[in-house]
């Protein structure tokens, strides 16, 4: 389910474009959202990131690596991406 609320946030994101590519210095790329999960946590409104296909499903990106395999490949974690452009 999502609330009126979230999708507008949702949309907010996305017309970010994604943030990886952003960091590093490829412009803006169509993005989807990607939630971040934290363990024992709620899912909340304020834990998704805009990443493009590839930095979200791709070889490169944060599902095809793996949190801590990404984490060593970009030198940064999906929350530094969240609170340096998403916040
Ligand atoms: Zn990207
Ligand atoms: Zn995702």
């Amino acid at each position: 389910m999502v609330t009126k609320a979230e999708k507008k946030h949702y949309d907010k994101l996305a017309q970010i474009g994604c943030v990886l590519c952003k960091h590093l210095g490829y412009g803006e790329t169509p993005a989807h959202i990607h939630h971040i999960r934290k363990l024992g946590m709620k899912r909340s409104n304020a834990d998704v990131i805009p990443l493009c296909s590839e930095h979200h499903l791709g070889k490169t990106g944060v599902h095809g690596l793996g949190r801590k395999a990404f984490e060593s490949t970009y030198g940064l974690t999906e929350d530094d991406l969240l609170l340096t452009y998403c916040s």
